[in-house]
């Protein structure tokens, strides 16, 4: 392949990703640090590594493949060793018997001497070149060459049957587990006699494996002794956190311990530190939502409410939009809980109520830092939501979250904590009540044709909006996805704007009812109607909307 005509940063203007603040910012560091000024863009946060590969592939003219949500086919994989993909950063993902053809990932579409070296390795098959971000490379290749030749769950089942097991292999292989199966938290649950291990993969708690009632005290002792956790006290509650690297991938997990009647229960919350998911485009908002959010979010003063459930996606959400504002013009500082990612030119702070640094005193202290964007994690009650309005109201552009099931009730509950209902209907300009679905597996779903009938008598409007015949489909399992038929999770949204309607309905304290009998004549896009549209284009199907809205969805 010839060397690019047009320049990566150029790319990565016109895709939306930086603004050309951001390269006048690098090139003033590459002065100072004589780097590649992908490098730099990528050491200050400016570009995610997903960014720089999408780019990079738009750059060669080559598909770009999430390596999160696409998972290798098992014969395709070995038709390079484990050393020759980790020697060229490349992996063999897909197979296609009928053209013959093999699709390899790899992070440099100008290597050519590699891809020569590579098809050469598969010369009886025509070679297909995808990109993908580096370090997502270096992570499947650990993650499929070691769950393909020796699966985590049976090297798992052999050491706690050992006669004198291993703890801190015991320990590792959990972590693992977590980090191949893409859990968000690990759950060390005690029984009777037994005791239990659980992950939550997409938002759902799977039982694993059952770990032998001698093993769990000494496992929770090692958890404990890694978390910096008083091992010896067993009788009350703590938490504690460590970092763990394993598989090509760093993690922070945050762990807490709660003792009940068969012993120390452990919930392990695995933190990724990745960026790469962190941009609007990627989330699964609508494009007019998308539209929406980012008309908020650079107006220079009200509020920007991000609703939800816990485990709902808010914070990817909150940082999201943090990453979209032009932060190398306004001052942006954040008070979180805790801090999950950190960025240059964003101010982070973290609460700590031990020394009685809390949201609202926060806010307090920020006001001399002449902020323009304020992000606070969340409004939980009534003296932050009115500290949060006040600053909302003074000039300044406020990013927050609150516990609520949609759009409508995310604006009552913050009404019913504030003493001005008046000021807060001026400063809340867009609320974002959101949960997570997740995506069928592209491998295995079925179609199911007769559901779109079923869709046309509830949702007929969600017709107009599709561009092209609608195509749906049921999950179904199969290897590649571990038999879940889900793969990934898409954000399912409701992106409320408040207009001078709204705010006279809300205060006259309207009921929930009326509001949304007027959004239906406006033809808003809640949930439901969203959750239809994502079902027609084929993302998710029938039954994941009704797991996650409730059965009256259909
Ligand atoms: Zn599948």
């Amino acid at each position: 392949m010839q060397q690019p005509k047009v320049r990566l940063g150029e790319i990565l203007v016109k895709l939306g990703f930086i603004t050309e603040e951001h390269i006048e910012v690098a090139l003033k560091i590459q002065k100072i640090h004589k780097k590649k000024l992908g490098e730099i863009l990528k050491e200050l946060g400016f570009v995610s590594p997903r960014e720089l590969a999408l780019a990079l592939a738009y750059q060669a003219n080559l598909p770009y493949i999430n390596l999160e949500e696409y998972y290798p086919k098992k014969e395709a994989l070995f038709l390079l060793t484990k050393r020759i993909s980790s020697l060229y950063n490349a992996l063999c993902v897909d197979i296609d018997p009928k053209e013959n053809s093999v699709l390899v990932v790899i992070d440099d579409p100008y290597d050519i001497r590699k891809q020569a070296t590579i098809r050469s390795l598969l010369k009886n098959y025509k070679v297909k070149f995808a990109i993908s971000e580096p370090e997502a490379i270096i992570r499947a290749i650990e993650i499929y060459y070691t769950y393909y030749t020796n699966p985590l769950d049976k090297q798992f089942t052999e050491e706690v049957l050992k006669p004198d097991p291993d703890i801190e292999k015991v320990v590792d292989l959990i972590l693992n587990m977590a980090i191949y199966y893409n859990a968000s938290d690990i759950h060390i649950n005690p029984l009777s006699n037994i005791s239990f291990l659980f992950l939550r993969i997409d938002g759902i708690l799977q039982p694993m494996t059952v770990i032998p009632y001698s093993l769990h005290g000494p496992i929770v002792s090692k958890i404990k002794l890694m978390a910096n956790m008083n091992v010896a006290e067993r009788r009350i509650p703590q938490d504690g956190s460590f970092s763990y690297s394993s598989l090509g991938q760093k993690v922070d997990v945050r762990v807490s311990t709660l003792p009940t009647a068969f012993g120390e229960k452990v919930v392990m919350r695995v933190l990724k530190k990745d960026i790469s998911k962190l941009n609007l485009d990627f989330l699964g908002f609508l494009e007019p939502q998308k539209q929406l959010l980012r008309k908020a979010i650079n107006l220079s003063f009200g509020m920007v409410i991000v609703s939800g459930p816990t485990g709902s996606g808010k914070s990817t959400t909150l940082y999201s939009l943090l990453r979209s504002i032009n932060y190398l013009k306004r001052n942006v500082v954040t008070v979180e809980d805790p801090i999950e990612y950190r960025f240059n030119f964003i101010y982070q702070t973290e609460i700590n109520t031990a020394i009685g640094y809390k949201f609202s005193t926060a806010l307090k202290y920020f006001m001399r830092q002449d902020p323009d964007v304020i992000l606070l994690g969340e409004i939980r009650d009534d003296e932050t939501a009115n500290t949060a309005i006040e600053a909302a109201n003074t000039g300044h552009l406020l990013l927050s979250t609150i516990h609520a099931n949609c759009s409508v009730t995310t604006v009552q509950r913050l009404l019913n904590l504030v003493r001005d209902k008046d000021m807060a209907l001026s400063v809340l300009k867009v609320i974002s009540a959101q949960r997570l679905l997740r995506k069928l597996c592209p491998f295995c779903k079925e179609e199911a044709k007769e559901d779109i009938e079923i869709l046309k008598s509830k949702y007929p409007t969600v017709f107009e909006l599709l561009k092209e015949e609608p195509k749906v489909y049921r999950a179904k399992g199969c290897e590649r996805c571990g038999g879940r038929g889900y793969i990934g999770r898409t954000v399912l949204a409701e992106v409320l704007e408040l207009d001078d309607n709204l705010i006279n309905m809300f205060y006259q304290n309207a009921s929930l009812v009326d509001i949304k009998k007027k959004l239906e004549e406006q033809n808003f896009l809640d949930m439901s109607k969203v959750a239809a549209y994502k079902i027609l284009t084929g993302e998710t199907d029938i039954n994941e909307a009704k797991r996650v809205l409730g059965a009256n969805f259909v």
